[in-house]
């Protein structure tokens, strides 16, 4: 059917007045103009615009991240090429995180891992960055890379947590924060070097949760949050049931707080990532994972994990709930 020019015009100046007049009253009343109460009857107080746990702090309250920097710290990090445990590549990011990382409490976590391909070298590397409120905020990552696919680079998987957390570290580095100690981990081995099992992946983090049960650090642990695969320029961070609810609840209070809440748990799903073995041990936890990563999650573990998939405004997002989150934490 063809609309004849006239007619449609017509329509064209018609139809929205049309959808106006009969939506505009429903349209007010949500926006809770018109009381619903009739006129004899007070009208209820309306609903505060913003409700108070939401309500946005001073702009310069807000933490800030340098997405630039931060993406300038992935590409270096990616420049080194594959880089899984006992590799080449491995050991110059080794000691180039070290050298970022000069002037904080560095505390190293070095061991052997026996795995299906024989022993590796293992080493996580923590900084620490002290408060003033007893107790401390782990704020974690991976940075191996997948031994078994060729020309893997791990820009996402790998590369984006290892940036931000050396953004993060400009962030924290100088005074003393008015808060808990903010410890930042860079976690090894955290892939499988065969296929993914309970005894084939998280070398690292198996490991330092364990040590830090025995040496009794694990009770000053006040949450871990985890970064992972969060560099996707589409960004969507999923809710990981394996978390621990009022964490992830928090996280989302410092989403909305940020205005960053539509990247957040569109989706539900259970990861099994660096985070499990602390909270075997009782630490409340939180992975923040975009696992679609690309269509149906294609790029993950492929040599099409590159930096050109990645945002400086996703690490940005990451970075700055991450940091708000410490300090609702803080505040608890
Ligand atoms: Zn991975």
């Amino acid at each position: 059917m063809i609309v004849p020019e006239t007619r449609r015009k017509w329509l064209a100046a018609a139809v929205p007045v049309l959808l106006m007049l009969v939506f505009a009253p429903l349209a007010l009343k949500r926006l809770g103009r018109i009381p619903d109460t009739p006129a004899t009857q007070a009208a209820a107080p309306l609903p505060s615009p913003v409700p108070s746990s939401t309500a946005a702090a001073p702009a310069g309250e807000l933490p800030q991240v340098n997405a630039t920097r931060a993406m300038q710290y992935v590409r270096e990090v990616v420049a080194f090429g594959p880089r899984p445990i006992g590799s080449e590549a491995h050991k110059k990011l080794e000691a180039y995180l070290e050298a970022h990382v000069k002037g904080a409490t560095i505390e190293h976590d070095d061991f052997t891992a026996s795995t299906p391909e024989g022993s590796f070298p293992i080493h996580n590397l923590i900084a620490k960055f002290p408060g003033t409120k007893p107790g401390a905020v782990v704020i974690a990552t991976h940075y191996d890379t997948v031994m078994s696919v060729k020309n893997f680079v791990g820009a996402n998987d790998g590369g984006s947590g290892t940036g931000l957390l050396l953004e993060l570290a400009n962030q924290l580095r100088g005074a003393r924060r008015n808060g808990y100690s903010v410890w930042l981990v860079w976690l090894d081995g955290e892939e499988a070097v065969r296929q993914w099992s309970d005894t084939d992946s998280l070398y690292g983090s198996r490991h330092l949760a364990e040590k830090w049960q025995k040496d009794g650090t694990i009770s000053q642990l006040k949450a871990f949050l985890l970064a992972d695969m969060i560099g996707d320029a589409d960004l969507n961070i999923d809710r990981d049931q394996n978390s621990t609810p009022w964490l992830e609840d928090l996280i989302y209070e410092a989403a909305s707080k940020l205005g960053y809440q539509s990247h957040f748990f569109a989706r539900r799903l259970a990861v099994g990532d660096d985070h499990i073995p602390f909270a075997k041990h009782g630490v409340p936890v939180a992975d923040l994972i975009d696992f679609d990563y690309g269509y149906n999650n294609v790029f993950w573990h492929t040599p099409r994990d590159t930096l050109d998939k990645l945002s400086p405004k996703s690490l940005e997002i990451t970075g700055e709930v991450l940091l708000e989150t410490v300090r609702l934490l803080d505040q608890k």
